[in-house]
């Protein structure tokens, strides 16, 4: 989608360094983290958000993927015992960015912390 930061990322238009990626998903350092591990797992295609994505086809490639990136991401940095995977749903749940992504947090004991 035209003018959608994380299309220009995934399709690597904005220079990022990706963490993780495969055939349906791209995974980088978020620009403002909250916590020592902060990584978002994004689609490759555009989907707003969760909720839009149960209608789209891909959908079970797409969440198989979002599956894989998340452990190896947790291996990759050392947070495989304790780590918090959020979708921020729709601007009432603190969605900034409308194109869906994950928030892999870690690397601290996190309590109660959200995005
Ligand atoms: P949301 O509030 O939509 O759940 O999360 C959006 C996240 O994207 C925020 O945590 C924000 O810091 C991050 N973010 C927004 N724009 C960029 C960007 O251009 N690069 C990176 N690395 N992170 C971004
Ligand atoms: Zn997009």
């Amino acid at each position: 989608m035209q003018d959608c930061i994380f299309c220009k990322i995934a399709k690597h238009e904005i220079e990022t360094e990706m963490v993780y990626e495969d055939d349906f998903v791209v995974a980088f350092k978020d620009m403002n983290p909250v916590a020592p591990v902060h990584i978002l797992i994004v689609p490759k295609e555009h989907v707003n958000n969760f909720y839009e994505l149960a209608t789209n086809s891909q959908k079970a490639l797409i969440m198989g993927a979002v599956t894989d990136a998340a452990a190896a991401i947790a291996d990759q940095f050392g947070t495989s015992d304790g780590f918090r995977l959020i979708t921020n749903n729709g601007k009432d749940a603190g969605q900034t960015v409308f194109h869906l992504h994950f928030h892999l947090i870690g690397g601290e004991v996190l309590g109660a912390k959200l995005i």
